[in-house]
């Protein structure tokens, strides 16, 4: 990973934002930085770069850390990083303001003292890691063909009258098998009634003899996360069930058709929601076209009406329009891609067609 480059990117954010020097706290832009993927670390971006963590990570942090030196605190990461930014006497000093505590941004207060100004910083960092380079795209797109080996093994196991724990169990275990770290979240397995809630986690309900089934999950692998979501019918779908699918469908294909370097993301959500309008679907899709992916499985840019945000080569979205019917029944369908010059490499390969079971 091009650490150093990143490190020159996040110095020239701090120009632009007339810092002096920036304490990162969040792991993952503590990752995206210098490598260390341990949960308890703070780094200093100043004159140098100095990485703080303490003494159960000193082995780790040996392994892992690049292009920054690294302090082994006594104590806590947080009060070595902010005391050693006390000793450098900075004006301006940039925290993660979205990710600080209260309790820990007054310890840093404290230790930096008065001569020194404590910023809002805005997420410089998570704008940094919206396009990824080469080597991010090769890791997500392993975690993602490892997403897509789970959706064969859904395909066996889904049946009327297993629970959807015992689904999750089983996909989660053949994750483990393939090689991933772990989930990227909580496997949604949900059947019937409950395909209609977006989020409906596995659950200890059997899966019904006749209804939808919504599977939303993903991996980490070496760090990185895949997200896909597919939505199969067990027993003869009626003609509602039939057409609600046909049009996510559709909305997903347009929304990926809409994906390319230039698009705005409200552009790509529209797209989705167009198509919805049609079958008068759209007041059911009550949730963003997608997000970004990459070392979290929700990151920026969100693909949403609202801030504009043009889409660049090298970012890593999901578009995942769904329709909830409350009482009835719900469908979502999604796949993790990379938006490309020309527009959009899907990284989730797998059928789209009604799968019935
Ligand atoms: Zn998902
Ligand atoms: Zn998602």
């Amino acid at each position: 990973m091009d650490y150093k480059g990143r490190l020159v990117r996040l110095r020239q954010a701090m120009d632009r934002h007339k810092l002096d020097a920036v304490l990162i706290t969040h792991p993952p832009n503590i990752q995206y930085l210098c490598g260390f993927a341990g949960s308890t670390g703070a780094l200093v971006m100043a004159e140098r770069v100095c990485f703080f963590t303490d003494g159960r990570y000193t082995e780790q942090a040996l392994a892992e850390v690049q292009g920054s030196r690294i302090k082994i605190a006594r104590k806590s990461a947080l009060a070595a990083a902010a005391q050693w930014l006390g000793s450098s006497k900075l004006r301006r000093i940039g925290i993660e303001a979205q990710h600080l505590r209260v309790a820990e941004r007054a310890v840093v207060a404290s230790a930096v003292g008065k001569g020194s100004k404590l910023v809002d910083a805005p997420p410089i960092v998570e704008e940094l890691r919206e396009v990824k380079d080469q080597d991010e795209i090769a890791s997500i797109r392993r975690s993602c063909a490892l997403a897509a080996r789970l959706f064969d093994r859904l395909r066996e196991v889904i049946r009327r009258g297993i629970t959807e724990s015992e689904v999750a169990g089983e996909v989660e275990f053949a994750a483990r098998k393939l090689g991933a770290e772990q989930m990227a979240f909580p496997t949604i397995v949900a059947g019937g009634e409950r395909s209609a809630l977006p989020h409906g986690r596995a659950s200890t309900a059997a899966i019904p003899s006749s209804g939808f089934v919504v599977c939303d999950f993903g991996v980490i692998l070496a760090g990185y996360c895949s997200d896909m979501t597919r939505t199969v019918h067990v027993g003869n779908p009626r003609s509602k069930a039939q057409l609600v699918y046909n049009a996510v469908r559709e909305a997903q294909q347009a929304a990926l058709e809409a994906v390319r370097s230039g698009a705005i993301t409200g552009e790509v959500d529209r797209a989705a929601r167009n198509v919805l309008k049609k079958s008068n679907l759209a007041k059911f899709f009550t949730h963003s076209t997608g997000h970004g992916v990459g070392l979290e499985i929700h990151e920026s840019p969100r693909i949403a009406a609202g801030p504009r945000k043009v889409l660049r080569p090298g970012m890593v979205i999901t578009i995942e329009p769904g329709v909830y019917l409350q009482g009835e029944f719900g469908v979502r369908i999604e796949d993790t891609v990379v938006v490309t010059n020309s527009g959009a490499e899907t990284l989730t390969a797998g059928s789209k067609e009604l799968l019935t079971f």
